[in-house]
């Protein structure tokens, strides 16, 4: 009666929003399976980053249902707030609070929003800047790490309320090229232990290495959905061709 594993993490139907007159997601539809990893990737513009942050409530949407593990999901309804302590999400910028030492930005909203004692939000943070593998950074500030550092930081943080699923919007894109690819291992890292991912990117190679499905969005539509092999070698659509000379 209780075996949840065969809801979707995700589910969108029949999506629509404005911004005022402007009609920014038209009729999206998705589905996500617990454990998926999901590509999203598209032109500048098609409505990518407004898709995601309306997945964690970040914005409201005007008709059509999003179910986020068997909630619906209503902005100002209580299931906003549970919706949001199980989904994670992280930037293209990192947002880290610079004048917090990276272990004190990975407790803080364990112990603000989630009650958690203090020493158990110290391990919880250590276990995850270890997953991560910057545990040495600990007591270091922000400004004193890397970019990659950074936002490895950010996913470590993010991790420690325990999110069942982590949404990354560009995560790499203002990283100097040197450090894209820890960002990206640690995402794969990730995959690999299951937890169910959607990410915006244009890291082509790591979208075929990791996803199980690409997601191509154009002018607010997803305009095809495919595994990779398919989506890279046989994509059905004249915009995903045209988009993916551009960006392989
Ligand atoms: P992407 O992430 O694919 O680049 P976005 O979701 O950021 O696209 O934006 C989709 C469209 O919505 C763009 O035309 C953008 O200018 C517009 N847009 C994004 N945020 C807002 C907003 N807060 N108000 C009005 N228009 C917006
Ligand atoms: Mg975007």
């Amino acid at each position: 009666m209780n075996d949840t594993s065969h809801t979707p993490a995700i589910e969108i139907v029949g999506m629509s929003k404005w911004f005022g007159s402007f009609h920014v997601l038209e009729d999206i539809d998705l589905k996500v399976k617990q454990g998926e990893r999901i590509v999203v990737c598209g032109p500048s513009g098609s409505g990518k980053s407004t898709m995601i942050r309306c997945i964690n409530g970040l914005e409201d949407f005007q008709r059509g249902r999003i179910v986020v593990h068997g909630q619906e999901l209503r902005q100002r309804a209580r299931a906003l707030d549970d919706v949001r302590k199980k989904v994670g999400m992280v930037f293209q910028q990192f947002n880290l609070f610079p004048h917090l030492t990276v272990l004190e930005n990975c407790t803080l909203a364990q112990r603000w929003v989630h009650k958690v004692p203090g020493s158990v939000a110290i391990d919880i943070a250590m276990q995850q800047l270890e997953k991560v593998r910057i545990p040495e950074q600990a007591q270091k500030y922000p400004g004193q790490l890397s970019g990659g550092q950074q936002q490895r930081v950010a996913i470590a943080r993010s991790l420690c309320l325990r999110p069942s699923i982590m949404l990354f919007d560009e995560p790499t894109s203002s990283l100097d090229p040197e450090m894209v690819r820890e960002v990206l291992d640690t995402m794969a890292d990730l995959a690999r232990d299951g937890m169910t991912i959607i990410c915006v990117t244009h890291e082509m190679g790591f979208a075929r290495g990791i996803a199980d499905r690409i997601v191509f969005m154009d002018q607010g539509r997803i305009v095809e959905q495919a595994p990779p092999a398919e989506f890279f070698d046989a994509p059905r659509e004249e915009r995903t061709q045209r988009f993916l000379e551009q960006v392989v």
